[in-house]
């Protein structure tokens, strides 16, 4: 067991289980946009805005700017295997060929640790082979703490002429936010290994590009501020996002969020499973991670979590085990 996790005890598994157990951890995270950013579904080419009360006090209806679970979850993803990847193979960890092939969203390889922890649908033709791996983190919509008017700007463009380099009239606007917008969001572990938790924290902290297209990079850094767990799930991200709106958060967000925690925490259904980490805590728990060096038997861990737990999956759902039954 690592020491720094010490006060998250009980909420961790130690291999990955075929079904999902009650054991939940939630991390809360401030999102904070870093450069003109666009969150935005492709087709409307619109930012997304949402009506909302001002705050969990303030009723009054604002507009709210909405970072969508999939714009979350998508660079994510890409970077939790991208550093299982790198590290394999600086640290001379084999990979299965179909591992180093995996990739979103049609070649998912259903054995490496990024495909059990974020989920994998199959795209096998045949029938015995079609099984799927359900996710077990969990993103959901993030609201921005400040009101759209606030936030947002309009940008126009202009189209550079690539005989001259001329640029001609301006073509239209985009709608972006402004740097410094914040989004808190809350991301949702079910059944994790320990090892799961500290590598989904690295990547979380790694992360740093959250843009809607590929050629504007949206920097975002992500501040860690709270962590809880139950055998439940303690707050969503709309009752964080709102209860932050009506507080003086930004001098000293990790005790802000204890509070708000601590309060959604007296609301749960089993109070007795309920684990919130004190200020004091967080705070370890975010500075050991940050120095915890990735190590080849760490890597070498993670490999073999995922590796169990996909040949179990596969023998659930082999024709021979249907006809044994
Ligand atoms: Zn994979």
């Amino acid at each position: 067991m690592y020491d720094f996790l010490k006060p998250l005890e009980g909420l961790f598994e130690e291999k990955i289980p075929l079904l999902k157990t009650a054991r939940t951890l939630q991390v809360l995270v401030i999102r904070q946009t870093h450069d003109y950013t666009i969150f935005r579904t492709e087709e409307t080419r619109e930012l997304n805005v949402v009506t909302l009360p001002r705050s969990a006090n303030n009723p009054e209806a604002v507009l709210k700017v909405v970072m969508l679970a999939s714009k979350q979850k998508a660079p994510e993803n890409r970077m939790y295997a991208r550093l299982f990847k790198t590290y394999a193979t600086a640290l001379g960890v084999t990979l299965e060929p179909s591992v180093l092939n995996c990739r979103l969203k049609d070649n998912l390889c259903r054995m490496c640790p990024r495909c059990v922890l974020f989920g994998a649908v199959t795209t096998e033709a045949r029938q015995e082979e079609r099984w799927n791996i359900k996710h077990r983190i969990e993103y959901s919509s993030a609201y921005s703490i400040e009101p759209y008017e606030e936030i947002s700007e309009l940008i126009t463009f202009n189209a550079v002429d690539t005989a001259t380099q001329s640029t001609g009239q301006a073509l239209g606007v985009t709608e972006n936010i402004r740097p410094i917008a914040h989004f808190p969001s809350v991301i949702t572990l079910k059944s994790v290994t320990p090892e799961e938790f500290i590598f989904y924290l690295k990547t979380l902290m790694a992360t740093k590009s959250y843009g809607a297209e590929t050629r504007i990079k949206g920097d975002v850094v992500n501040t860690i501020v709270g962590v809880a767990g139950g055998f439940e799930e303690i707050i969503t991200s709309l009752e964080y996002s709102l209860e932050l709106a009506g507080k003086d958060w930004s001098s000293d967000p990790v005790t802000a969020t204890e509070q708000i925690l601590k309060k959604y925490g007296s609301f749960a259904s089993m109070p007795d499973q309920v684990k919130i980490l004190s200020k004091k805590e967080l705070e370890e728990l975010v500075k050991a991670v940050r120095e915890f060096k990735i190590t080849k038997e760490f890597i070498e861990r993670l490999k073999k979590q995922a590796a169990d737990f996909a040949e179990q999956a596969k023998k659930a759902a082999s024709p021979e085990r249907k006809k044994g039954r």
